[in-house]
């Protein structure tokens, strides 16, 4: 499927690789080279997907992701420069989806790319047909149609990861989910390398939702702790 992708990376070499194999996928480029420069480019050009480079002039890709999401819930694919793991975990608490280290095969990219595609497209189809689309329980609230969450009645602030994981998880209240299955239905990759992107991500969504509304089975995986619906 064709998107429109905002590419904030600073470096020309990898830029204009990253920019030439996204448009030959049949894509739209927007690009940016600093921190202001893809924050306003992103109020600007309402993309579909960010492709964002952690460490830019200006202000950084992780305040870039933070101020965008908070514009709108959009998925980022993160680029890091080394494979360090605070890096990739300030990441994904600002919201980012995926990453990927440098250097990176351009393959690798377009696969992650269309990943996260894959996962709007999926997640709007089952919005449209998933009736009735508000579910709540003990004070957890879910809107699938609008893509929208409150605990106790305020409004909580989910990224699209972690919107859809608690999606993933309220399809079963109460059953565990394992970390491969979330991994291969909410990013829709099949291998088990990932498994500790999901630990992130768990870790985000505890910290909007409430800890103890998510349990974790050592060893297994997750499971959404519910009591009667109300
Ligand atoms: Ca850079």
């Amino acid at each position: 499927m064709a998107a429109r992708i905002l590419l904030v990376e600073d470096e020309p070499t990898i830029g204009a690789a990253v920019a030439d194999r996204l448009t030959a996928h049949g894509h739209e480029v927007v690009r940016a080279w600093d921190g202001p420069g893809g924050v306003a480019a992103f109020e600007e050009h309402r993309p579909d997907l960010v492709v964002l480079d952690v460490m830019l002039p200006g202000f950084d890709g992780h305040e870039v992701c933070r101020r965008i999401q908070a514009v709108r819930p959009v998925p980022v694919l993160m680029l890091t420069a080394r494979d360090d793991e605070a890096d990739v975990l300030v990441g994904l608490a600002v919201g980012a989806d995926d990453y990927l280290t440098k250097p990176f095969r351009m393959r690798e990219l377009v696969a992650r790319v269309s990943a996260l595609l894959r996962r709007v497209d999926r997640a709007a189809e089952l919005a449209a047909s998933t009736t009735p689309s508000v579910r709540s329980w003990d004070g957890l609230r879910i809107d699938t149609g609008a893509r929208r969450v409150w605990v106790d009645d305020a409004e909580v602030h989910l990224t699209p990861t972690e919107f859809d994981l608690l999606v993933c998880l309220a399809a079963a209240p109460g059953d565990v989910l394992s970390r491969e299955r979330l991994l291969a239905e909410v990013w829709g990759w099949n291998d088990a390398s990932g498994t500790r992107t999901v630990d992130s991500h768990i870790k985000g969504l505890r910290a909007k939702i409430g800890g103890d509304r998510v349990r974790t089975v050592h060893g297994v995986g997750y499971a959404l702790e519910v009591g009667a619906p109300r």
